[in-house]
């Protein structure tokens, strides 16, 4: 198993996007480990979010800091996060750390309730609106194998596929050279976190 400092962001489309990540049970010093490089990689690519599935980890939990600045804001982490009572809409443009350099206007709830638990074994129930509970809302498509861009209104889907297009020829050049593992492998690693996680 790959140790924290290993992990990086992947990209579309890269199998472990489209992975539901499975309720964690377990944390422990390396977790922690984790989500400190999540929360480095985030601010190094300048990200407001970013999901376990996002550095090839089957599991569910995400980082936040909607100021995307270290020092600055709140950071939050959530393990097992469950959203409820969805209220009114809102449309608003997003982008995603592992679809470099495409965006996208997406429909989200403005104000949702969110249950989780932080680091610490606290748990979370509190309402978020507005940019937060965006976030809250595009990490935890994460986590159940959706992106962003499944959620863009027919047509727009159209304006990105060039981008897209150019991602898929990305990863099959690296899978080919051998710079990125099969997929037999990323399976196995996969099962591995999930024995010892989840
Ligand atoms: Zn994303």
């Amino acid at each position: 198993m790959k140790s924290a400092a290993d992990l990086q962001i992947i990209t579309y489309p890269h199998p472990t996007l489209r992975y539901q990540a499975k309720p964690l049970r377990k944390v422990d010093a390396r977790l922690k480990e984790i989500v400190d490089r999540m929360f480095e990689l985030m601010y190094e690519y300048r990200g407001v979010g970013l999901a376990a599935t996002q550095v090839d980890l089957p599991l569910r939990l995400f980082v936040m800091n909607s100021t995307g600045r270290q020092g600055d804001g709140q950071e939050i982490v959530m393990i097992n996060p469950v959203i409820s009572r969805p209220r009114g809409n809102e449309i608003a443009e997003e982008g995603c750390l592992s679809l470099p350099s495409i965006h996208g206007n997406v429909i989200r709830a403005k104000t949702i309730r969110v249950n989780a638990f932080t680091l610490d074994g606290q748990e979370i129930n509190q309402d978020f609106s507005g940019y937060e509970a965006r976030i809250i809302q595009h990490e935890t498509d994460h986590l159940d194998g959706s992106l962003f861009i499944d959620r863009l209104k027919e047509g727009s889907e159209l304006e990105i596929q060039g981008e897209l297009e150019q991602l898929e020829i990305d990863f099959e050049s690296r899978q080919r050279t051998g710079s990125l593992a099969e997929d037999s492998q990323l399976k196995a690693d996969i099962a591995a976190w999930e024995a010892a996680y989840c």
